[in-house]
């Protein structure tokens, strides 16, 4: 059979294009194939395209944030699209004869306009149509209630696609296709899903439009599934048994990886390092691999207790970016999380590595429990010790506990992390000044020995001091922008 598979364009106030590689669908790719289908997959972000779109109407109360500024201390400006138009990808399917479309739907806020790019595709075709990943899973009754898809894949699309292929072809029954939802004489049914990982038949997808970061080709790779820690805010072990590749297949992939001209590879794991056998066969494989040429990054966040045992050869073995999650360094905050590790496993690490490996710590403003002064506190000690700190403002996931107790709003846009959603109007102007904080730190790390830092920081501190901050046009002119009220004391 002839496949189709999409990832979508993106929309949202800002994106990680380095990061949009889909490697699921590679992975599902390979699968179908290996089951003797041609498929082609349609990478909507490869070309790294970003267009201002109008800013959708639920976003109106954001707009004093994401205006138009070019100080160092700016926050996103204007709603924006990632990768081609649907006209584009529509026209596409028009020009060519599918049997089957499978579209990826990966994280819940982004699903309407998934939704909507699948409405468009039904315009045009009677081509079965699926949509599946995380979004669905995370809230299938929902979706499979109102969906413009024929179907729903829950679970290991890499397992589910080629059953549907067959039960498409009647040569199985749609009951035995698992992990999928769809629709008869009325009636929805919902199939057990496979949530083995992606990778479990010894799959190693080919890989077509490398991403780049800074003006390296960087492909995404995973070693396990899962995570053995049970943070309170997080999915991950909710589906995804701890499981660990084998290594043979690791280091064939890495090879694979620098054949196709590959320069950086972004470990996408979340807790390889906990298993210190595994780790140190690893970071054998790593380390010979960066003899040959591979550099690494783990910008998916890494458990940090787990890396200290090798913290102090993490630039030798080829790392040059290390994602951390400290999330709070707040420790009743931290235990109440379930946090595997805090501030002390992270200043150990940084010590460690020296500063041959750079480091970026994430935190999460807003969480229950937090301060938003107290966050303060942790980006400027983390200014002190010389490594960036990034926020990753509260994001709601369904489906977790935590996140329904404090409600999912019905318009699931409004729950990325960039919608500043769960808080009142005075929080989300102070969360939004801890981002503006958050950048001129990091800024100024880098660039203390610019013509312009003085002045920046002149406005900067002015800024903290009336409660207001000033934003810079493009016509070289300050003007205010909005008040927040928390009085933060931020000496560097
Ligand atoms: S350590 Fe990371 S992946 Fe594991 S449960 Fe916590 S947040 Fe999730």
């Amino acid at each position: 059979m002839k496949i189709l598979l999409i990832a979508p364009p993106v929309f949202d106030f800002y994106f990680t294009t380095h990061r949009m590689e889909p490697l699921g669908l590679e992975y599902i790719k390979a699968a179908l194939e290996n089951a003797g289908h041609s498929v082609t997959l349609y990478d909507s972000t490869a070309s790294g395209k970003v267009k201002t779109v109008s800013t959708p109407p639920e976003f109106a109360y954001l707009s004093k944030f994401y205006g138009e500024d070019v100080s160092p201390f700016s926050l996103h400006s204007g709603y924006k699209r990632l990768g081609d138009s649907f006209f584009r990808i529509v026209d596409f399917i028009k020009e060519n004869n599918f049997d089957l479309i499978a579209l990826s739907s990966l994280f819940s806020p982004y699903h309407p306009d998934v939704e909507n790019l699948a409405a468009e595709i039904k315009k045009v075709t009677k081509t079965p149509l699926s949509i599946g990943g995380t979004a669905v899973n995370a809230q299938k009754k929902k979706i499979a209630g109102t969906t413009n898809a024929d179907f729903l894949n829950c679970g290991n699309g890499a397992v589910t696609l080629p059953i549907l292929v067959d039960a498409l072809a009647g040569k199985t029954s749609f009951g035995e296709v698992p992990g999928l939802i769809y629709r008869k004489n009325g009636e929805i049914f919902m199939n057990e899903p496979s949530f083995e990982p992606a990778w479990c038949n010894g799959l190693i997808p080919k890989r077509e439009n490398l991403r780049y970061f800074r003006k390296k080709k960087i492909a995404k790779i995973v070693f396990s599934s899962g995570c053995r820690n049970r943070c309170a805010f997080c999915s991950i072990h909710r589906d995804n048994k701890l499981a660990y590749r084998e290594i043979s297949h690791i280091k064939k992939e890495l090879e694979y990886l620098l054949s196709i001209g590959a320069e950086v590879v972004d470990i996408e794991d979340d807790d390889i390092f906990s298993n210190r056998d595994y780790a140190s066969q690893i970071f054998e494989i790593l380390e010979e691999m960066h003899e040959k040429g591979l550099s690494y990054t783990a910008m998916n966040g890494m458990t940090v207790r787990n890396i200290i045992p090798f913290a102090a050869k993490l630039s030798k073995t080829g790392f040059i970016k290390l994602d951390l999650s400290l999330v709070s360094a707040e420790k009743s905050v931290a235990d109440n999380l379930h946090r595997p590790h805090g501030i002390a496993e992270i200043e150990k690490v940084i010590e460690l590595a020296e500063g041959k490996t750079e480091i970026e710590v994430f935190l999460i403003p807003g969480l229950p429990g937090t301060e938003v002064k107290d966050t303060c506190t942790t980006l400027l000690h983390l200014h002190k010790l010389g490594v960036k700190g990034g926020l990753s403002p509260l994001y709601l996931v369904p489906g977790v506990p935590m996140f329904e107790e404090m409600g999912i709003p019905e318009n699931v846009r409004l729950c990325r992390g960039s919608a500043l959603y769960p808080f009142d109007d005075k929080k989300r102007a102070d969360i939004a000044s801890l981002m503006k904080i958050s950048r001129f730190l990091n800024y100024s790390l880098d660039h203390k020995n610019d013509d312009n830092y003085e002045l920046f920081l002149n406005y900067f501190n002015e800024s903290l001091r009336r409660k207001c901050w000033f934003k810079l046009g493009k016509d070289g002119i300050w003007r205010d922008s909005f008040d927040f009220s928390e009085k933060f004391e931020c000496e560097f």
